[in-house]
């Protein structure tokens, strides 16, 4: 025991983060004095950043996340990424076994269908895309990296909402740029004003963006819900507040 005491005990904690659980994780564990950096992959050009140490870059795969754990020697690593980043999370378990760093994974309930929503599950983008029917008018609300499989639809009306504009969305879509968290009430206006049929959502889960399925199933536009990928098992929590009770019987017994 470092410090003679267990609330005293610092602990190194990396967090893979990119998320609002993973910013909140760092803030409660930095007050708590244990000495946190968390990663950003660099995807967004100004990141909200967390309290605690950055750094911010991919690592280079399962070896060299592997190789940078061997180096910094965290007590835990924490896989707080957003639950579609999947590379990252698979990344996540291999290195941790190779490193012998103990993992958890800090990840958002999903969201379960509310009382007569229309929801019609897609197993990936792809599908989502071709489960569109001809002429629909598409609120698009997954992101920038994975619009591509929508290009195809050029039969549809899209208006695409993202943090960041991406160049390479067709001239003829309409690009909201965007970032949460929504109310209700401007998600209903959003849907009316553009006519949308159809809502496009990857099934990220948490508070920050449900607005939109609420104001969906209040209007009755269907739900084209994108299942999220299937990771590799690992020790899971749910809530920020789950994780800090996790590290603290770390604190205690490890
Ligand atoms: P991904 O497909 O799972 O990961 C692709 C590569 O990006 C990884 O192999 C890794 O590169 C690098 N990477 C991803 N997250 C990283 C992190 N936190 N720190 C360092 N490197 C990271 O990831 P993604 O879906 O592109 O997501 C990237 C970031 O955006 C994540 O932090 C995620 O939490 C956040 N995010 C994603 C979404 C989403 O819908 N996917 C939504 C909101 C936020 P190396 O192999 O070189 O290490």
């Amino acid at each position: 025991m470092e410090n003679g005491n267990d609330h005293g005990r610092k602990r190194r904690i990396l967090i893979l983060g990119g998320t609002g659980e993973a910013r909140a994780l760092a803030t409660s564990l930095v007050a708590m004095g244990h000495d946190v950096t968390t990663s950003l992959a660099g995807r967004t050009r100004a990141p909200l950043l967390p309290p605690g140490a950055v750094r911010i870059g991919g690592f280079g795969g399962i070896d060299g996340l592997a190789a940078y754990l061997a180096k910094t020697r965290p007590h835990l690593l924490v896989d707080a990424t957003h639950p579609f980043a999947a590379t990252i999370s698979a990344n996540a378990v291999a290195a941790s076994g190779v490193a012998g760093t103990p993992l958890l994974r800090l990840v958002r309930q999903p969201w379960s269908r509310p009382g007569g929503a229309v929801w019609l599950k897609a197993a990936t983008m792809a599908d989502a895309a071709s489960s569109l029917p001809r002429g629909a008018r598409v609120l698009l609300t997954i992101g920038r990296q994975e619009v591509e499989a929508f290009f195809p639809r050029t039969d549809c009306w899209f208006l695409a909402r993202m943090i960041e504009h991406s160049p390479a969305i067709p001239a003829d879509w309409t690009v909201l740029t965007a970032q949460g968290p929504f109310d209700q009430q401007g998600e209903k206006h959003l849907l009316v004003e553009h006519g949308i049929t159809h809502l496009v959502s990857k099934n990220a889960g948490g508070p920050q963006t449900y607005a939109k399925i609420a104001a969906a199933a209040e209007l009755g536009v269907p739900v084209l819900m994108v299942s999220r990928p299937g990771l590799a098992q690992a020790r899971t929590v749910r809530t920020v507040a789950q994780a800090l009770s996790v590290i603290a019987d770390l604190c205690r017994n490890g």
